[in-house]
């Protein structure tokens, strides 16, 4: 997968999947991540990249031009298929089955947002999807692209250490994964629960059926 970032601010993207999972499967080359910055496409002679709202109204709005070119630039790479995201307040709520969706793609653009947001022609121009990541307002979609990155880069083949991992997780059969414990076997008291000591599979298995069942129940009823 090839992920390319449009965004005013590419060292955050850098900075925060440069490290762990993420940053270990890029540097391996199982997926590859490209931060563009939109600032380099400005046409203004001063790099400008954003403007007043037209209408009146607090704050500056991203131009079109600079986020056009950006996109032009990383569409050229990314190839025509790939799909241009929007993250963005209006957009549908990312979750685990959307995750999945745009995993299968080759390669993803997408754009961050910053300021009041984004001049909305060049979003009817050039968006296929729009996501967001909750019914909260951010200073900008950099934090939204990592979470998109993230997600859907677990999924790929050779990103995490063991791919039997994100088998069973939360939300991959509609509901929350059972409780985990690693030693010591007894802390402040607590002991792990003893089927889990059984060394016996089945058991445990059901013990964690049950379980990802009643805590589903318990935290995610509306997932039941
Ligand atoms: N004025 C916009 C509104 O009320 O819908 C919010 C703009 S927000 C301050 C700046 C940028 O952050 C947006 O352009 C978008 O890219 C990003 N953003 C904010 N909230 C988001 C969310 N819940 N999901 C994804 N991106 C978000």
């Amino acid at each position: 997968m090839r992920y390319y970032i449009l965004t005013l601010f590419p060292e955050m993207i850098r900075t925060a999947l440069n490290e762990s999972i993420i940053g270990r499967a890029a540097a391996a080359g199982a997926i590859e991540l490209h931060p563009v910055n939109i600032r380099d496409f400005s046409a203004d002679r001063h790099k400008k990249v954003d403007d007043y709202p037209y209408g009146g109204g607090a704050g500056m709005v991203m131009q079109a031009q600079p986020i056009y070119d950006a996109y032009l630039f990383a569409r050229e790479k990314a190839g025509e298929k790939a799909p241009c995201i929007y993250l963005g307040p209006q957009g549908a709520t990312f979750n685990q089955k959307k995750a999945h969706a745009l995993a299968k793609e080759e390669a993803l653009i997408l754009v961050c947002g910053h300021y009041e947001g984004v001049d909305e022609r060049v979003l009817e121009e050039i968006a296929t999807d729009y996501i967001s990541v909750g019914d909260y307002v951010l200073t900008g979609g950099e934090l939204a692209a990592m979470i998109v990155c993230d997600a859907t880069a677990r999924l790929l083949p050779g990103v995490l250490h063991n791919d039997a991992s994100a088998v069973g997780e939360s939300f991959e059969n509609g509901r929350i994964e059972y409780p985990q414990y690693s030693r010591p076997a007894e802390w402040r008291g607590r002991r792990v629960p003893d089927v889990l000591l059984s060394g016996d599979h089945a058991k445990v298995d059901a013990w964690r059926k049950e379980q990802s069942l009643l805590r589903t129940e318990r935290f995610r009823p509306d997932l039941l």
